[in-house]
């Protein structure tokens, strides 16, 4: 019986150790796919900025186009002024080409602004771009790392796996069977008795149940929580040499 235990208690241990291999093997491809919303975010971002970059470009060119207008309308004062024929349009003329002198000031201004405006657009749309690089291949390495993690994880799941199965064929089918309906419902089907107290639900365990678990030579279970149980100084190996002395 204390091979059967024993044997049950290492059945366990391999169910519980390939459970938690495999929850890691689910957590990698949902790790992977956050870091590909990661990149569909910064990639939304240098979308932004790029069609932010164009509306700017595409209004410092219709400041220049007007630019020129304003400088072809200058000339056409200058071209009053000499065309003058009396002082009133020589006056007039010369107004003329103060106000347009002006607002070509003014507009040269804007487009000094706006070309300022245009290369810092383009500086942060580099950077962006870049960060988006530097993304994209530590997703395709982590892609690559993750795919050799899970092939490992795999390989330690086919080992456990057949080691299982051997240790399960070893085990009485109905003690199998009632292990595996326990594991089911609580998790933990195999546990020890420690100081008379079943180590899976806390309970004490009766007097006359913890001489029969002495004995070893069946297969018991607590009668509060329905874990098979076992004493635990039965399960010790052998005891080591006595130190010297
Ligand atoms: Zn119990």
């Amino acid at each position: 019986m204390r091979d059967q235990l024993k044997r049950l208690e290492e059945l366990q241990t391999h169910d519980a150790k390939i459970q938690e291999l495999e929850n890691s093997l689910k957590a990698i491809p949902l790790k992977l796919a956050a870091t590909q919303n990661d990149l569909a975010r910064v990639e939304g971002l240098l979308g932004t900025e790029r069609q932010a970059l164009s509306e700017a470009e595409k209004y410092y060119g219709e400041q220049k186009g007007l630019l020129t207008d304003d400088e072809v309308q200058v000339a056409g004062a200058k071209h009053k002024l000499a065309q003058a024929k009396n002082s009133k349009e020589y006056m007039a003329a010369q107004r003329e080409i103060e106000q347009r002198r002006e607002g070509l000031t003014s507009r040269e201004g804007e487009i000094t602004k706006l070309n300022g405006a245009v290369d810092a657009k383009k500086k942060l749309l580099s950077e962006r771009a870049s960060d988006v690089e530097a993304l994209k291949a530590s997703i395709a390495k982590d892609g690559e790392a993750a795919k050799v993690r899970m092939d490992e994880i795999e390989a330690q799941i086919a080992t456990l796996r057949g080691e299982r199965d051997k240790l399960a064929s070893e085990v009485n089918p109905e003690v199998l069977k009632r292990y595996s309906v326990i594991r089911m419902r609580r998790g933990l089907a195999v546990v020890s008795v420690r100081n008379g107290t079943c180590q899976g639900c806390n309970m004490n365990i009766p007097p006359q149940l913890f001489n029969v678990l002495q004995r070893g030579q069946t297969i018991e279970t607590c009668p509060s929580c329905r874990r098979i149980i076992y004493w635990e100084d039965l399960m010790k190996d052998e005891p080591a040499a006595s130190p010297p002395g």
